[in-house]
């Protein structure tokens, strides 16, 4: 049976049938909105030699899009109630898989492997729950999946935090973190009229292009991402007085660090570039 998942009473009706109520704990803000879904999937440019794996299909207004669209699609719900209205929304669609489980406990490379391998591309679509945003993006990313795009929606407050270029106002450790793995962008807005329920925010939708070749070059990761976060830590701090209190290295030291690189000794990290990070990093 084909649902017009974005018909408010056709929808209340699938609910209602399976007694679901929405979790608000586990971000469950349903797209009822038309367009949305189809802009979102469009953005990714799939085709039948393109796998798709989404994160929290819910009733799966999202995943509809992206099984018209694309190859294969796999989507991991967390939630086992919406499992059997799953069933029931997208029963027809042959070149869509079910996973249940939680997204940030399955081995996502594993899975990509065993449920998308063969394809000429993979994907990541989805509507992120947003209690989990940045954990999600981050595991995405650093765990170095072979994916060629993550196209995902969030708050826009989040959405403008995660694209902030280094050096910005908008930008924080975050930010810094998405720019080390790839290019961040804002592709549109979405008004928080266009869910279901309406949540208190406006959210945006934006795609994350992870670079094949790394662009920026660190000998050490672990140090590069601690010192990134060291420095926003106190963001109204300067730098010196932020990194050495977080990470215990003598104001001087600091200081000369960032004289050597000719920047202000008074900067903060707001300021710093990602070249300057990974110079810093490199000296630290
Ligand atoms: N894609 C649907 C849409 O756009 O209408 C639903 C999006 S809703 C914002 C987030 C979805 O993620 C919900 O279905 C929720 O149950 C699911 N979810 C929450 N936490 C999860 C987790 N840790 N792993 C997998 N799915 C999760």
């Amino acid at each position: 049976m084909d649902y017009n998942l974005c018909d408010y009473n056709t929808v209340s009706r699938l609910l209602n049938k399976h007694g679901f109520k929405f979790s608000k704990a586990l971000g469950q803000n349903f797209i009822i909105d038309e367009t949305v879904c189809p802009q979102m999937a469009q953005e990714l440019k799939p085709d039948r030699k393109t796998a798709v794996l989404e994160i929290g299909p819910g009733i799966g207004v999202l995943t509809k899009e992206l099984c018209k669209r694309a190859g294969r699609v796999a989507a991991v719900e967390l939630d086992r109630r919406l499992y059997p209205l799953l069933n029931e929304t997208l029963g027809d669609y042959g070149n869509f898989e079910l996973i249940e489980g939680d997204v940030m406990k399955l081995d996502l490379k594993k899975l990509l492997q065993e449920k998308l391998g063969g394809f000429e591309s993979v994907k990541i679509c989805a509507n992120l729950p947003y209690y989990i945003t940045s954990p999600v993006i981050m595991t995405l990313l650093e765990s170095r999946l072979p994916v060629d795009e993550i196209v995902v929606m969030v708050q826009r407050e989040a959405a403008d935090r995660l694209c902030a270029e280094a050096g910005t106002r908008e930008s924080g450790a975050v930010s810094a973190a998405v720019q080390y793995y790839g290019k961040a962008e804002i592709l549109f807005d979405v008004r928080r009229e266009c869910f279901m329920p309406s949540p208190k925010v406006d959210s945006a939708v934006i795609k994350i292009t992870p670079y094949t070749v790394p662009k920026y070059s660190v000998d050490d990761e672990k140090a590069f991402f601690a010192l990134i976060k060291a420095a926003f830590a106190q963001r109204r701090k300067t730098v010196v007085n932020s990194v050495s209190a977080t990470l215990g290295i003598p104001k001087e030291k600091v200081a000369e660090a960032l004289a050597s690189l000719s920047l202000d000794v008074n900067i903060r990290a707001e300021k710093l570039t990602m070249e300057n990070f990974v110079e810093l990093s490199k000296i630290l």
